[in-house]
């Protein structure tokens, strides 16, 4: 695969890993679902705490009402008992006023306070409240006997619970004559303005009455049933508003969190081109620096042979000349020629010879195996090998490998005076890099040890002996 296609197939790749679909508009479809779930439970818990909320609102405003319908009872009769009765007992008998339970039927009477005050209850229970009170006990008068006596379980408990405590009040929230009702009971206690009366009537039940005995009991009872329909027919406008508001709530939310998807995908896309607009210019500063590499390894190689070349050497020697100088170690270069081959040239053909460069070239790389060794096609058919740290000895032992494999090769040059194969003559020179001096003289002086081989009869290895 090229290059260029490389670069596209990896951009492909990378749009797809980030156009995968993004979580949050599954999200918003759950958020809706669940939203609506819990505003569905809110009002439900609302609606049940309301109704409590209210119920027992309704039931402890019955009470205290009860309480202060029971006061003015209360105090109606023993203000009616002390500012009425008592005088009139004193004084209105001389006046042939008699107190009792009959007066209607008389002329000159009074009603009893028990009469009065039962009276003034049934009066205003007949009132649109429906509020009603009795006043009983086990010991009724005789014409009495048939509402006054404990005649529902309400109000024999009621009395047993007030004999225990007079002090308290007794009450039970239940059905009387079909309607959800309190029945609120108190003590009706024994007054000193009473006791004596009670004791003394000729028709009384009981004559041992003392001041301070629970002598009935009063009751009052309110229907709380219409409070309760109107409480809950306000509890269920309230739970529809809440309802219509909460649905609103959630379209404005489900509306917004649509809006917040679009532009999470709008933004995603956005950094998804940015992201592959960056990624394109990675590859290409990539793509660059690799054909910038390729360029410069272009430039440092041999076309021909593939080996480094002069350029190359140029830098390597200057470099292991530095090294060997500050080491102090042996810098050795072969120099290496093509025996006669102007004549295989012009003989065998440009191309052939071109062919014998690259196998010489080929074989000769073979032999080079340390990373310190540098092989160089130094111009035409001459080669160079520099040998770092290495001393004239090892580099003559390499020269002769050298040499040896090319004859090997037995390349054939029947026009060559010197064998019937292709040969090389090589020039060796070894130095140890000295302060002032330079790379140039190692050049030179392989040059010269190759001149020595030529004019010595070829194929074959000179060494420069220095000076
Ligand atoms: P000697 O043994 O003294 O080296 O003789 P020679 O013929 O090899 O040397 P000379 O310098 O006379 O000739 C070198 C020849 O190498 C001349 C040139 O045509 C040939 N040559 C140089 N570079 C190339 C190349 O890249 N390809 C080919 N085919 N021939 C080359
Ligand atoms: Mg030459
Ligand atoms: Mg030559």
């Amino acid at each position: 695969m090229s290059s260029k296609a490389a670069v596209y197939d990896d951009l492909q790749q990378f749009t797809t890993k980030n156009k995968k679909k993004s979580g949050f508009d599954t999200v918003v479809k759950n958020s809706t679902y669940y939203l609506s779930v819990l505003f569905g439970l809110t009002a439900v818990v609302i609606y049940f705490y309301l109704n409590a909320l209210a119920n027992t609102q309704v039931r402890d405003t019955a009470i205290k009402n009860a309480q202060v319908y029971l006061h003015a009872l209360a105090e109606f009769r023993s203000l009616y008992t002390s500012e009425v009765v008592v005088k009139v007992k004193n004084h209105g008998t001389s006046h042939g006023i008699e107190i009792t339970h009959d007066y209607k039927d008389k002329e000159n009477a009074i009603p009893l306070p028990a009469t009065l005050s039962m009276m003034l209850g049934s009066r205003l229970g007949g009132s649109e409240s429906g509020v009603s009170s009795r006043l009983y006990s086990p010991y009724p008068f005789p014409w009495r006997v048939s509402d006054q006596g404990l005649n529902d379980d309400f109000s024999r408990q009621a009395w047993l619970a007030l004999q225990a405590d007079s002090s308290r009040s007794y009450y039970s929230f239940e059905v009387y004559k079909g309607k959800m009702s309190l029945r609120y009971a108190r003590a009706d206690i024994m007054q000193a303005s009473c006791v004596g009366c009670h004791n003394s009537h000729t028709d009384t039940p009981k004559n041992d009455w003392k001041i301070g005995d629970v002598r009935g009991v009063l009751e009052i009872i309110t229907p709380i049933d219409s409070d309760i329909g109107s409480v809950n027919s306000m509890i269920q406008h309230t739970l529809l508003l809440l309802i219509l508001i909460l649905f609103l709530a959630l379209m404005g939310i489900r509306s917004v969190m649509k809006k917040l998807n679009v532009r999470s995908i709008e933004a995603r896309q956005l950094a998804v081109q940015a992201a592959q607009i960056n990624r394109k210019l990675e590859l290409e500063v990539s793509y660059r620096k690799d054909a910038q590499q390729k360029l410069l390894e272009m430039s440092l190689t041999d076309g021909l042979t593939g080996v480094a070349n002069r350029r190359k050497f140029d830098q390597e020697l200057l470099a292991e000349w530095r090294r060997a100088k500050r080491d102090g170690t042996d810098l050795s270069l072969i120099m290496l020629d093509v025996d006669e081959f102007k004549a295989y040239n012009d003989n065998y053909g440009h191309q052939s010879g071109d062919e014998i460069l690259s196998a010489l070239a080929v074989a000769i790389s073979d032999k080079v195996q340390r990373i310190t060794d540098h092989f160089c096609r130094y111009g035409g058919e001459e080669f160079v090998l520099l040998l770092a740290n290495t001393s004239s000895k090892e580099a003559q032992q390499l020269a002769e490998k050298v040499r040896l494999c090319v004859e090997q090769l037995a390349l054939q040059h029947r026009y060559s005076e010197t064998s019937k194969v292709v040969t090389i003559s090589l020039g060796l020179a070894t130095l140890k890099p000295a302060a002032g001096s330079c790379a140039e003289e190692l050049i030179k002086a392989a040059d010269v040890a190759l001149y020595a081989a030529k004019d010595a009869g070829r194929n074959r290895l000179e060494v420069h002996q220095g000076d």
